[in-house]
């Protein structure tokens, strides 16, 4: 029976993956997965969470089950991290989950469970598994203009005049920031004309935040999610804390549902740990009680937003620097959006040929669809990249 199995391919990023594994070139350069790495191409352990990990070892006395939603401590250290101190607790439903992506999974079963039929609107471009979580879930996904290749910004009268088809009870996935694969993020205008759009046909944003701390800062990084939380009735939030902790293997995420008041907020609490009993029990407990024990430490804290301030300050430089050597190669301001972009990623634009031409002729990894990741990159291999995007005709 097993032997009639559906075949599967790998999905793109990890396909990468193994093609670099195999690929014997020196100096070969990945700008694929998602994955911060530093000056010296290591993914470090950020010292807070070494030192959190030091102290959980000595201080836990037992590995018996957490809570079925995850532990209290962490759903209410991740939510005011995400929301502020100041957003109304009793609204927010909320579970642990396995990574960022394991809570997209959770919100899109929600969604189903709440409406069968529901429509999700998603990004042109968004994250492959995004797509591909939707398709097997069996949800219909309805794609609508975000990003402009001309301008390489976000296409703001395309991403309106696309959502004016939203009905009621439809839902749209967003970005929370720095995480659109094109690197572009609508401004603070923008987010409020999102809000007028979806909240005058009675729609639901959804957002996947997996990037906070990446863009301009951790409060800053949270505004936009905060201005939708602020005006919407009902906002789910898929949330991360992969990157930002630099704990990528232990899976750690949440997914919050802000419900239109603390009344019908045991209804969607109810179905959220309903829905984690149904996958896998009890959510992964090691990443979410690092995260609490550096969120609820002053010391800790302190050290792990200068660290991340510091990741920031490196991708921030290295887009500063790859701009201006491709100002120079290309004696043009063409790649200026290089510097204008946020987070690690950037659709540079790149046709599948060029693509295959950056892997064979190269030994750099791109995305299919173009995009890069600015953090894989070390400051030695800026040159070798401007020369290479130039050469291969972009
Ligand atoms: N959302 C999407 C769409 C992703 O592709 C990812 C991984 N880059 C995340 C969230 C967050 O990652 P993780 O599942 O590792 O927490």
């Amino acid at each position: 029976m097993l032997g009639r199995l559906p075949a599967f391919s790998a999905d793109g990023i990890l396909r990468i993956k193994e093609q670099l594994r195999s690929d014997p070139r020196p100096g070969k350069i990945d700008l694929g997965v998602g994955v911060y790495k530093d000056a010296t191409g290591a993914t470090p352990i950020m010292r807070a969470v070494k030192r959190a990990e030091r102290l959980l070892w000595e201080a836990e006395t037992t590995k018996s089950y957490t809570a079925l939603p995850g532990e209290p401590e962490y759903l209410a250290a991740m939510r005011r991290l995400i929301l502020g101190d100041d957003f109304e607790a009793g609204r927010v439903a909320a579970i642990a989950t396995p990574g960022g992506t394991g809570a997209v999974r959770q919100g899109f079963e929600l969604l189903r469970m709440a409406r069968p039929g529901v429509r999700v609107f998603v990004t042109d471009p968004t994250w492959g598994n995004h797509l591909s979580i939707l398709s097997y879930l069996g949800i219909e996904t309805v794609p609508f203009r975000y990003f402009d290749p001309a301008t390489h910004d976000v296409d703001a009268p395309g991403m309106l005049s696309d959502l004016a088809e939203l009905r009621e009870g439809d839902v749209v996935l967003l970005h929370g920031c720095c995480h659109n694969p094109s690197g572009a993020d609508p401004d603070a205008q923008g987010w409020q004309a999102l809000i007028r759009v979806i909240n005058s046909a009675g729609a639901v944003p959804m957002i996947d935040l997996a990037y906070q701390g990446f863009g301009d800062g951790l409060e800053a990084d949270a505004a936009a999610t905060r201005a939708v939380c602020a005006a919407c009735p009902e906002v789910l939030i898929a949330a991360s804390c992969s990157k930002n902790f630099g704990i990528y293997r232990e899976r750690t995420g949440i997914l919050l549902a802000v419900m239109q008041d603390a009344g019908s907020r045991p209804l969607a609490q109810g179905a959220l740990t309903h829905l984690n009993r149904q996958s896998y029990s009890f959510p992964p407990d090691h990443g979410a009680r690092l995260v609490t024990m550096v969120l609820n430490d002053a010391g800790l804290r302190a050290d792990w937003q200068g660290e991340l301030d510091g990741m920031r300050s490196q991708i921030v430089s290295l887009r500063g620097a790859l701009a201006q050597e491709l100002r120079r190669r290309s004696n043009s301001g063409r790649f200026d959006f290089v510097e204008a972009h946020r987070g690690m990623f950037s659709l540079i634009g790149a046709s599948p040929a060029q693509v295959a031409s950056l892997r064979d002729d190269h030994a750099i990894y791109v995305i299919g669809d173009g995009r890069i990741n600015i953090a894989g990159l070390g400051m030695g291999d800026v040159p070798a990249l401007a020369k290479a995007m130039i050469k291969v005709g972009l």
